[in-house]
């Protein structure tokens, strides 16, 4: 049952919901779980198609601008609408709708082992003609380009014809909230069509964008299975394929739809979609959904996490492991989104969310997608070494805090670009990308140079202290954006610390191993050995802030200083407190939107000593509001390595079904990706207690009360191992790959081939 999720009824009031939820996607392309047959006028829809990292340049307006700020934005557009299909009964062509007539039956299901959503309805026109209708559709994860529906109809109580008129339109727009009047309508369309044609059954639209240039293309087509009559109708920016079934017989149609986008395609798109679509004639969507299934077969394998006596979160983790799958870009063009394909909260942008939240998930499940992952930060060094320089810098990279094409989108700076740790948060994932696979090649070619470059940064930004000589990093913000610009925020010098120091070691690394091509190398960036050392003396004399009385590292120089904010009076439909009171007051006082020092705290845990984390949870929880979706996961994770169960897994429920149960009800804008890679690392570095260091692999876990078992695999250093933890004793089994000494609950075992360790739980 866990695999699939399910709704019963028409819930009129979880409409958009919905739509996020039924999202399918491929890391590609996205489609909302739109009614393929549409919405009467009053009932608002968010009817999206997504390219990932397909986007229009924005201008961003500002009332007051200063130097440096971006000009422009960028938005990932809602393109081609190869959704729809309506369908007309009888000679009266009484249009199917679920928001007239009777429904007499219900159910939308997501499958998530077979990848593919199903609508299955029972319904009664208005004159009493019933129909049992099945939509089926699946976004490929083989043929990446391929979005396909099928229909099956089959009348119940009348015999007369059927008209099917399909379309793809590119009449599209981006979603605007009419009540909002911060989504001006000027912003909604973007694209231009500048081709729609019909041959011989095939449909062929093109865009292109206003601004950016870019162009995509969608081809269709459709396959039945009894005779029809069909012709088509065309204007400048759509086609509707008209088909007509004379005899009320079951029938069964399939649209096939190919998406192509300069991006990733190059020229001739339109050429290139009718191409691919041809090159899949004779598949139907039977032998579509056997690829699905074998595709998710070898995912699933390695990334599912199995949980006894709990069906909700196993649902749960399931859903977002699912979700991470379709949303997650699979070229060096794109990333993952916030919202990844699933809607347009957010724009489409890429944020420090992938590094910290997901990219340590396909790392250990699937690396091969986090490589990709870390590539596409590659592939916009160049925006972020401009980036540095307008910012005021010699040398270094800033990476963007929210991008789709690697330029700064952020308007708002205090919460944008002062998150200068974005870079080490890069640097970060790198190295431990290094623990896991230890590929000296990638990090010949790509890692050295993002180490470098980002911690050239930090000795552009920072200082040496007269008073003292310790290296300060003054006005940044940190990941908790209710505290802005301030001096020395635990997080971001603790992480361009360890950005500095990794820096160093793989520079004289790339020197050992490989003189000639470090020679290149340096004199391309201009590098000499002293200037690596001058990160090491930076890294050595990096300021953190700590508190004697409370035995807490501050989370920056003033946070301490400053009043708690006034909870007890805070009414609770206040939260998000974003929504309610103004920045400045916000930042005047002790409260945190989300994880900052507990969160530097689990990612380098070996900088504190143990009763400073312990201490630093405790006072970081009473003021932190959890008002972003990226905090509780971190609290769980932290909860958990503290020995405090109950808290962990209170903290894990609050990020388990965060979509599922809409409970920060913003889904309908697309779910939270970073959130969604949050419940696996909750799980998985949370009650399994895996760390990935440079010295190893280490694991230790626990398991909540609620449980009888749970069981997650991993993909470390070439092996695939399985932890199945039950109440008092777990194993660790090799699936695959050589023998490998890993940490155990303080201890060095040895896994081998076909061997299983069995140990008991001993909690911390
Ligand atoms: C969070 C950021 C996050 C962004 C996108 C914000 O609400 O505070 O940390 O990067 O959402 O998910």
């Amino acid at each position: 049952m866990t695999w699939e999720i399910t709704k019963h009824e028409l819930d009129k009031q979880m409409l958009l919901v919905n739509e996020s939820l039924f999202a399918l996607g491929n890391g590609y392309l996205g489609v909302r779980g739109n009614f393929e047959e549409g919405y009467p006028e009053e009932i608002p829809s968010i009817r999206g198609t997504y390219l990932n990292a397909f986007y229009d340049i924005t201008e961003i307006q500002y009332g007051e601008k200063a130097y440096g700020f971006p000009e422009t934005g960028q938005k990932m557009l809602n393109v081609i609408d190869a959704q729809t299909i309506e369908i007309f009964l009888g000679e009266e062509k009484e249009r199917f709708s679920l928001f007239e007539g009777e429904v007499l039956g219900f159910s939308q299901t997501l499958h998530m082992k077979r990848g593919f959503s199903e609508r299955a309805i029972h319904w009664k026109s208005p004159s009493g003609k019933e129909i049992k209708l099945t939509f089926s559709r699946l976004v490929s994860f083989t043929q990446r380009e391929l979005f396909a529906i099928q229909v099956k109809m089959e009348p119940v109580n009348f015999s007369g014809p059927v008209r099917v008129i399909s379309t793809v339109n590119g009449d599209v727009q981006n979603y605007v909230d009419k009540n909002d009047p911060r989504t001006g309508s000027a912003h909604a369309k973007k694209l231009a069509v500048t081709k729609v044609a019909e041959d011989r059954g095939t449909i062929v639209l093109r865009v292109r964008t206003f601004a950016s240039g870019l162009e995509m293309a969608c081809a269709a087509t459709h396959a039945v299975s009894v005779s029809c009559e069909c012709h088509y109708e065309q204007d400048e920016q759509k086609v509707h394929a008209i088909i007509d079934f004379k005899h009320g017989e079951p029938v069964s149609l399939t649209k096939f739809a190919i998406y192509t986008d300069t991006l990733r395609h190059g020229d001739h798109i339109a050429e290139k979609a009718a191409a691919i679509l041809k090159s899949m004639q004779g598949k139907d969507f039977s032998a579509l959904l056997r690829e699905q299934e074998q595709y998710l077969a070898t995912y699933w394998q390695a990334a599912d996490i199995e949980i006894d006596g709990d069906p909700k979160l196993q649902e749960g983790i399931r859903f977002n492991l699912y979700q991470l799958l379709q949303s997650v870009g699979k070229d060096t063009a794109s990333n993952i989104a916030a919202k990844g394909l699933s809607g347009e909260g957010y724009e489409g942008h890429y944020f420090w969310d992938t590094e910290i939240y997901i990219f340590p998930v396909f790392l250990l499940i699937h690396p091969e997608l986090a490589r990709h992952l870390l590539l596409y930060r590659y592939h916009i060094l160049d925006h972020a070494r401009a980036r540095a320089k307008e910012m005021g810098h010699q040398k270094g990279a800033l990476f963007p805090w929210r991008t789709i094409s690697g330029t700064e989108c952020s308007p708002y700076f205090p919460a944008g670009t002062a998150q200068y740790h974005i870079s080490a948060d890069i640097a970060y994932s790198y190295m431990q990308y290094w623990y896991a696979t230890q590929d000296q090649d990638f990090m010949k070619q790509y890692g050295v140079e993002i180490l470098v470059e980002t911690a050239r940064l930090w000795l552009e930004v920072g200082h040496y202290r007269e008073k003292d000589g310790k290296f300060a990093i003054e006005d940044v913000t940190g990941p908790d954006e209710y505290t802005a610009i301030v001096n020395n925020n635990y997080y971001t010098n603790v992480m361009a610390k360890y950005n500095l120091k990794s820096a160093h070691k793989f520079y004289h690394w790339l020197k050992e191993t490989d003189d000639a091509y470090f020679a290149a190398f340096a004199a391309r960036l201009g590098l000499t050995d002293e200037e690596a050392a001058s990160w090491l003396k930076a890294a050595d004399a990096m300021y953190l802030p700590y508190d004697e009385k409370r035995g807490i590292h501050k989370q920056d120089d003033s946070f301490l200083d400053k009043a708690v904010w006034d909870f007890e009076h805070t009414p609770k439909d206040h939260y998000p407190l974003l929504l309610h009171y103004h920045p400045l007051t916000i930042y005047r006082y002790q409260v945190c939107k989300q994880a900052d020092t507990v969160l530097a705290h689990f990612l380098l845990e070996d900088e504190a000593n143990p009763e400073t984390i312990r201490n630093s949870y405790h006072y970081y929880e009473k003021v932190t509001t959890h008002d972003s979706s990226l905090s509780t996961c971190i609290f769980s994770i932290m909860a958990s390595r503290l020995g405090e169960a109950e808290k962990a897994y209170h903290y894990f429920i609050e990020t388990a079904r965060l979509d599922l149960d809409n409970t920060h009800g913003n889904t309908k804008d697309g779910l939270h990706m970073a959130n969604m890679g949050g419940t696996w690392l909750s799980i998985v570095y949370g009650f399994g207690g895996v760390r990935i260091k440079e010295n190893g692999f280490f694991l230790n876990p626990t398991i909540p009360e609620q449980w009888d078992r749970y069981l997650f695999r991993l993909t470390y250093q070439n092996r695939k191992f399985q932890v199945e933890v039950a109440r008092h004793a777990f194993k660790v089994t090799l699936l695959e790959g050589d023998a490998l000494d890993i940490h155990i609950g303080g201890r060095t075992e040895t896994l081998k081939p076909g061997r299983t360790v069995t140990r008991p739980i001993s909690g911390l």
